[in-house]
């Protein structure tokens, strides 16, 4: 027999679309890439689940690199490495490039804040001998997923004299966490028959968090007035400290390695953190001056739609592109009008479970490496911003050229669904904007799974498009 192969294999070879799964092209040393990338992730998973702490983290990192904190006036030059710290919860990096900044700048978008539990302003209440905490769920999640799974405190109680008290708690190995209680089969005839929108109500989303009374007999809530005697004693706050507070209930789960192959990780939060700790990695292991101007954004209120001037649609990051354009005496839009940017976020990867949702032509599929999304949005693409076939034709080329596994991914079926980023908002800018990031598993569950070789073929992403 020949061993030639047949003119039908070469010519498909030749003119058929070929996608790899990562690990049949990658050598050795690569693999071992994977591997140490995805530790240095999950300690980042593990550090930082909130928008807050994601912030801090990234800032304390910049600081140790030689950022400073930009001041708009201030004098700057090739290589001068800048940060911008909005309110705590929203950061931009930027190194200035040796190219003129009226050549545009090259931004690479990520969010870190994720689906939780917040609490309500008046949270504490005791029923039944119980305490408990009122909750008002933040972003798009499954109610019924966030019950019967311990859960960690995290966030700040501002105090009348302006004092920040900070809360970490259900985090370390001995500390208490707190859960969201469900109804026992037993009993939940009723509850089955319901929807699985409505198993669980927003107003079900109650947190138990304490049932010892205080030792007396002759008052009413005691078991309230333990736990807020504790708190007072532990961070010195009262019940009317919860009205200036921001308190977010997460999983206290830690990032763990999934499957016996320890191909992928599992944990809270991967959207965003998934793309954000990328990008971060991206520019602070950026040594030499990059060419263009480059701007890391770590951005708030993703998940709420942006709105806030915390989140992309608010005109932070448009201000401190204008304050730059000045120092260099050049105008704002000029630059914006110049610029690029990957709108960093995920993408809903192909499940073998669930495979009625996809459309498996354009789905993304784990291990298929960062996927390239040309544009998000519902019901007839609404509510996107849809990149253009020649910056789609740009950021193919940037990946090729590089050698990074990548793959195209529409977000479900036409019509099952849909979804948005921040693309539309920084390309309402006049940006070239593209979504890029990694394809996620049980996406905005309490516990997400993503493969550790699109997690470290996003971080190439990243670094290609800012050196470039
Ligand atoms: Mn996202
Ligand atoms: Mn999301």
């Amino acid at each position: 027999m020949s061993k030639e192969k047949s003119p039908e294999k070469e010519l498909k070879e030749k003119l058929f679309y070929n996608k790899k799964n990562v690990y049949q092209i990658i050598d050795n040393e690569t693999v071992n890439k994977v591997n140490s990338f995805s530790e240095d992730y999950k300690n980042f998973l593990n550090l930082a689940k909130t928008e807050r702490e994601a912030v801090k983290f990234a800032v304390e990192a910049a600081v140790e690199k030689g950022y400073t904190e930009y001041v708009p006036g201030m004098e700057l030059k090739p290589g001068s490495r800048l940060f911008w710290n909005n309110r705590g919860k929203a950061l931009i990096l930027a190194i200035i490039g040796t190219e003129p900044i009226q050549n545009g700048v090259r931004i690479n978008a990520a969010h870190v804040d994720s689906p939780r539990l917040d609490l309500k302003q008046c949270p504490l209440y005791e029923d039944s001998e119980m305490a408990l905490f009122k909750t008002h769920y933040y972003g798009g999640i499954k109610k019924y997923q966030w019950t019967a799974i311990p859960l960690a405190l995290h966030g700040v109680v501002v105090l009348t004299d302006g004092t920040q008290v900070d809360i970490n708690i259900g985090e370390n190995e001995d500390d208490p966490v707190f859960a969201v209680s469900d109804l026992l089969p037993h009993l939940a005839s009723e509850q089955m028959k319901k929807t699985g929108s409505a198993i669980i109500a927003g107003e079900d989303l109650n947190i138990i968090v304490g049932s010892r009374p205080f030792k007396s007999d002759k008052e009413s809530e005691l078991v309230k007035l333990n736990i807020l005697s504790i708190l007072n004693e532990k961070y010195g706050i009262t019940e009317e400290d919860f009205l200036s507070a921001e308190l977010e209930a997460v999983p206290a789960f830690k990032a763990k390695d999934i499957g016996f192959d320890r191909s992928m990780i599992g944990s809270y939060g991967h959207d965003d953190r998934v793309c954000a700790y990328p990008a971060l990695r991206a520019i602070l292991d950026t040594e030499r001056t990059p060419v263009k101007t480059i701007v890391t954004v770590l951005t708030d209120k993703e998940e709420t739609g942006s709105d806030g001037n915390t989140g992309l649609n608010s005109s932070y990051l448009r201000y401190f592109i204008e304050n730059l354009a000045e120092d260099f005496g050049v105008r704002g839009r000029v630059v914006l009008s110049n610029s690029e940017c990957l709108s960093a976020d995920v993408n809903a990867a192909f499940d073998p479970t669930y495979p009625s949702v996809m459309e498996k032509n354009n789905a993304s599929y784990i291990n298929y490496g960062v996927v390239v999304t040309k544009y998000t949005g519902s019901r007839g693409k609404s509510g996107t911003s849809d990149a253009s076939a020649e910056f789609t034709g740009r950021i193919r080329s940037l990946m090729n050229k590089n050698n990074i596994t990548w793959q195209t991914g529409e977000l479900g079926k036409v019509d099952a669904g849909g979804g948005g980023t921040v693309a539309a908002y920084i390309a309402n800018m006049d940006v070239d904007v593209i979504d890029l990031g990694v394809p996620v598993l049980s996406m905005h569950a309490p516990y997400e799974i993503v493969a550790k070789s699109d997690v470290y073929m996003a971080y190439r992403a990243f670094k290609a498009f800012i050196e470039d």
